[in-house]
């Protein structure tokens, strides 16, 4: 899902309390995670939106674009260029490396599967089931 940051940010124009004037304001990003504030000063509602959740304290979409990029065997470098040339928020390739080391290769032992080919495939069912484990539900794959 590619989402425009002034659509996003048109469901956050008003107070959804008060119904007056309350315009949200981006908090954070972290990769393709994204934050947004709202602080109501007519009311004083408060509310924070987060566009992803988190497995500890890694956000499910970075550790997901990681996954799929080293799964389906294609290269980083390239991937992660074609979302930053469009201004997708997006992980860099030092992000990428470090979810590779830290994540997605010790989840595969090396004497599991015959060969690396297998290793992708044996890598994306177990991220799929990991997920499913977490309650993140995948509708596209
Ligand atoms: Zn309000």
């Amino acid at each position: 899902m590619l989402v425009f940051m002034s659509s996003l940010m048109s469901l956050f124009t008003h107070c959804p309390m008060c119904k007056e004037n309350s315009p949200g304001r981006l908090r954070r990003t972290m990769g393709t995670f994204v934050e947004i504030d709202q602080n109501c000063k007519h009311c004083g509602f408060q509310r924070s939106w987060q566009n992803q959740p988190f497995i500890d304290k890694t956000p499910a979409g970075n550790l997901l674009l990681s996954a799929g990029i080293l799964f389906a065997g294609t290269s980083p470098t390239k991937v992660l260029r074609v979302l930053k040339s469009i201004n997708c928020y997006t992980i860099t390739t030092r992000t990428f490396l470090n979810h590779q080391k830290k994540f997605l290769q010790p989840a595969i032992k090396n004497n599991e599967v015959p060969s690396s080919v297998h290793m992708e495939k044996e890598g994306l069912v177990r991220c799929v089931q990991f997920l499913e484990s977490e309650n993140l539900v995948m509708k596209t794959l």
